[in-house]
């Protein structure tokens, strides 16, 4: 892994450029870290580049429970006794870290999806928040930004930096994976909507680079959600069971189907399916054995 550096983004608000972005707000030397970094070394440098400043590390607020969000957890607080934070829904995730890999990929996760990708080391949450409002004990504010996760946050910092999580992917990964993971469909475009009206001095999603503005990725994502469903749609003209729908994903995109991208693509594609059926555009129905999704006749 590349050493991490810290970068000053305004007034006591700074970051650190990662695979999974980190934030951190200073208060006088105390620290209060926006999530954790990867895995256990991103924990390790976090806390040298802490220590080295003479800061001390008070509390890690986790946008949500993803193994790439929250890996540096464990570390860094069998290291400093440092409190976690977390939402209600995002906190049994982090302090049972198997339920991320067994609900994506719905059952007992085989020992190839039991890998630091999605499944971190257990930490404790200290404390539970609320999806919107101050974080008790800090400067920072929480916004509620459920879709790709079930109670992800946004974080305010009281320099005008919003960290958005995991709310916008960056245009190389709408590229390169078309789904990326989203939970829930609808509340994913009411948070694209919300955060169209949000306003800050510097937006810094989780993964990719801050900006000034968030308008094109905004746009970009929608749209490839947008195109996901109208594919999914079509997909289902003649009726198809799931096996199938993923295969015929996977060739379409050229998705290659690592034990990861087989249950992250799997699990996003259960999400457009159980959207569309919400919306009435697709049925799904006990056939033979396996169950049929296919298009509503009119
Ligand atoms: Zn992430």
């Amino acid at each position: 892994m590349a050493p991490l550096e810290l970068t000053h983004l305004a007034g006591n608000t700074w970051y650190i450029p990662a695979p999974s972005n980190i934030g951190l707000y200073v208060r006088e030397t105390e620290v209060f870290l926006i999530d954790s970094g990867n895995d256990k070394e991103a924990g390790r440098q976090i806390n040298k580049l802490i220590t080295e400043r003479g800061w001390t590390l008070r509390m890690i607020v986790n946008t949500h429970s993803n193994a790439d969000h929250i890996g540096g957890n464990a570390f860094l607080q069998n290291k400093t006794g440092c409190s976690v934070a977390a939402t209600r829904k995002e906190a049994p995730f982090i302090e049972y870290p198997e339920l991320e890999p067994s609900f994506l990929y719905g059952g007992y996760p085989s020992p190839a999806m039991r890998n630091k990708f999605l499944l971190a080391k257990p930490s404790r949450v200290t404390d539970l928040i609320e999806e919107e409002g101050p974080v008790p004990g800090t400067p920072l504010t929480a916004l509620s930004l459920p879709g790709h996760f079930f109670g992800m946050i946004g974080v305010r910092t009281p320099d005008g930096v919003l960290f958005t999580a995991d709310a916008l992917f960056p245009p190389s990964v709408l590229r390169k994976y078309h789904l990326f993971f989203l939970y829930d469909i609808t509340a994913q475009f009411s948070t694209l909507e919300r955060l169209e009206n949000e306003n800050a001095e510097i937006f810094v999603p989780g993964h990719g680079e801050p900006t000034g503005s968030l308008a094109s990725l905004i746009a970009e994502n929608r749209e490839k959600i947008r195109e996901i469903l109208s594919f999914v749609t079509e997909l289902c003209a003649q009726g198809r069971c799931f096996d199938d729908l993923l295969a015929e994903t996977a060739r379409h995109f050229d998705l290659t189907m690592d034990p990861n991208q087989y249950i992250l693509i799997g699990s996003s594609l259960r999400s457009y399916l159980s959207c569309l059926c919400a919306t009435g555009e697709l049925e799904h129905l006990a056939e033979g054995g396996t169950m049929i999704w296919k298009r509503r006749s009119l």
